[in-house]
């Protein structure tokens, strides 16, 4: 019998990324039968899975992981739970916090109480390491004390701790994954990579904020989704894994990166008021993950940033170029 996932934000950036890998390639995917439960908000799109579209092994749900009846339907047919769903955004999590909480927070537990209650042998929770906050040398162990500052990283911190309670309290196996920042292609643009890609390539200036020394990590989406298939299938209940070891950059290399890769100089980027509450730098150490299940990202950056650029040169009527 195939282990039957149910996926939630299947239809995301990174969600759908995990589905295409599972899918693509086989007619009957390694043991899994996907159903993928995705509310198709601003950030999902069911044209992220139209390699994998009419798959045996797929199946796709609109609905909202805050809906306890739907959930729980589903539930009723699931083995493990994937979650990713999520709103994912800081800019808009410091417009607006309440869809943040409702579904990052919310969400996780109608998820987690109509998986114990249904006894779903197991739980991935996809997290970020901004849960964490902001560290200025070396990098953080998975034991490390939480200290999120923006909204999106305090939702995303709640609905960690809930979904660990839920394997103290009750020995519900979950197991949490907490990775850097990621890019590739079907990243809604609204992150910086997407966003300054489709602007530079349709001739636009592109916002750097502050003075640009902020530094992040950045790791393929392919590295990610694998990382989390490490955990799901070799993972141990209540642990937190973390999926680093991308390549870390200031938000002025990354831009110089960009600029170079779209053929455009430094007149099209425009100085803007740092983001509230900015946190300097992330850093995870992923050494756990290495030494417990071999996990180790594979993508160069060089190549894995220029096949990014290219995808989006290559797909305007994805973003929604004028004339894609
Ligand atoms: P995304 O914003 O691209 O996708 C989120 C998906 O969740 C969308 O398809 C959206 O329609 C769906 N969704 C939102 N609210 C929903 C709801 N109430 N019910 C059902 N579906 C809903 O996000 P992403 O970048 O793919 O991130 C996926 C997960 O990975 C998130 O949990 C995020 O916190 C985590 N993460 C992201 C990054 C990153 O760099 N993007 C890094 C580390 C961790």
């Amino acid at each position: 019998m195939p282990t039957r996932l149910l996926v939630t934000g299947g239809a995301g950036f990174i969600g759908s990324h995990y589905v295409r890998s599972l899918l693509s390639g086989s007619a009957t995917p390694d043991g899994v039968q996907v159903t993928v439960l995705d509310k198709l908000t601003y950030a999902g799109n069911r044209a992220n899975l139209a390699p994998v579209e009419g798959h045996a092994g797929l199946r796709f749900v609109r609905g909202d992981i805050c809906d306890p009846d739907l959930v729980g339907e589903l539930v009723k047919d699931a083995d493990q739970i994937v979650h990713f769903a999520a709103e994912s955004h800081v800019d808009r999590s410091i417009a607006g916090g309440d869809e943040f909480v409702r579904t990052n927070v919310l969400g996780t537990q109608t998820l987690l109480s109509a998986a114990l209650r249904s006894g779903v042998e197991r739980f991935v929770q996809v997290s970020t390491d901004e849960v964490y906050g902001s560290i200025a040398e070396g990098s953080w162990p998975e034991g490390h004390p939480l200290a999120p500052n923006s909204p999106y990283a305090a939702s995303k911190a709640a609905s960690d701790l809930v979904a660990l309670s839920y394997h103290r309290t009750h020995g519900l196996d979950v197991r949490v994954t907490r990775c850097s920042n990621n890019y590739g292609p079907y990243q809604f643009p609204e992150k910086v990579i997407p966003l300054f890609v489709t602007r530079l390539l349709t001739g636009g200036r592109v916002p750097l904020y502050g003075d640009g020394s902020q530094i992040r990590e950045w790791l393929h989406v392919d590295d990610h989704v694998r990382g989390v298939e490490l955990v799901r299938t070799a993972g141990a209940p209540g642990e937190v894994y973390h999926l680093g070891g991308g390549t870390e950059l200031t938000n002025r290399e990354l831009t110089g990166l960009l600029l170079r890769a779209c053929g455009a100089d430094w007149d099209r980027v425009e100085r803007v008021t740092d983001r509230l509450g900015h946190d300097r730098r992330y850093a995870l150490d992923w050494s756990k993950s290495r030494d417990r299940l071999g996990y180790h990202p594979r993508r160069d950056f060089t190549e894995g940033l220029a096949a990014t650029v290219a995808w989006y040169r290559e797909h305007p009527e994805w973003w929604g170029a004028p004339d894609g």
